[in-house]
């Protein structure tokens, strides 16, 4: 070994962080291509070279506190200095335990706008306060509502019901009542085959209902649920009944309907919706007990 040696030759490269700080100071020539330019903080939140600085070399995310460095400078993310076993990716020296706090400083002086702002969201955020913003961005975009599959398609609303009708062919429905009829020839199987979507047009909003088979404990049960397209203060704007029956008795639900940020999974589990036992959905069905068939009727209304 030949500690001497590599500390040289280490120090030059972190005479190349020292270049990238000039390369940062250039880059001021470039904010002004940028669309961040509002407001008066040009200096600070359109200094793209910064950016680029508090971008973790291993993992390209933005860096928070605490940020660390190895010895010979190289940062990174406390998320990947869990990941490299007390290596750093960079030099392959010992990290140790030291945290890079210019750097925090630094951050803490930028603002930037939301990651989101192609989506509609201009606001411009505080380095540390960006994160939290993004997680509830209204803008953010939505997760495809389609359940039972692993559907990785995100967007915003009319992409997405563009996407449930073209992908996944859900059948789409005009108006505010419904009256659907659900049929299973063999009731006994709880596969996931067993759940259905429909997409409802109403108020110029869309809602989807959703139709399943579970198993709630030890028992089989069906169970239909509205979903929001759209986020959770406006999906408390509507409301909406179920209700299913025969020979004189009657299962009737009323709720509200919750947003898709809620998953499908999220809103079945709370059980926030009609719940019918195996026996009851059979007896519904009529017939000698071999075949699911449940006429639901539905309503979906304003509140004022
Ligand atoms: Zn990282
Ligand atoms: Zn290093
Ligand atoms: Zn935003
Ligand atoms: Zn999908």
């Amino acid at each position: 070994m030949a500690p001497g040696g590599s500390a040289c030759k280490e120090v030059v490269e972190s005479d190349h962080t020292v270049i990238n700080y000039d390369i940062k100071a250039e880059s001021n020539t470039a904010l002004t291509k940028t669309s961040f330019g509002l407001g008066g903080k040009q200096g600070i939140y359109s200094n793209n070279g910064v950016h680029e600085l508090l971008e973790c070399p291993v993992c390209t995310n933005l860096m928070y506190p605490p940020i660390h460095q190895c010895p010979n400078g190289h940062t990174l993310c406390s998320n990947c200095k869990n990941r490299v076993h007390n290596c750093c990716p960079t030099c392959r020296f010992d990290l140790g335990n030291i945290r890079c706090l210019a750097l925090e400083k630094v951050a803490e002086s930028l603002e930037l706008p939301c990651k989101y702002q192609s989506l509609g969201c201009h606001d411009i955020f505080p380095y540390y306060g960006k994160l939290k913003h993004e997680q509830h961005c209204r803008f953010r975009p939505y997760n495809c509502p389609y359940a039972g599959s692993e559907c990785s398609v995100t967007g915003d609303i009319p992409t997405l019901v563009a996407h449930l009708k073209d992908d996944h062919q859900v059948d789409m429905h005009d108006g505010c009542t419904f009256n659907h009829r659900y049929v299973k020839s063999d009731p006994n199987e709880v596969e996931n085959a067993t759940w259905m979507l429909t997409v409802f047009n109403c108020f110029g909003r869309q809602f989807c209902l959703h139709f399943e088979a579970f198993q709630l404990g030890m028992a089989l049960v069906y169970m239909a649920f509205l979903r929001f397209m759209g986020d959770d203060d406006e999906a408390k704007k509507f409301s909406y009944s179920l209700e299913v029956g025969a020979h004189g008795r009657r299962l009737i639900w009323q709720g509200i309907p919750r947003s898709i940020r809620d998953s499908h999974r999220k809103v079945r589990d709370s059980q926030d919706g009609l719940i019918i036992q195996r026996n009851m959905a059979l007896y519904f069905s009529g017939g000698d007990r071999t075949e699911l068939k449940l006429r639901i009727t539905g309503r979906i209304w304003k509140e004022e």
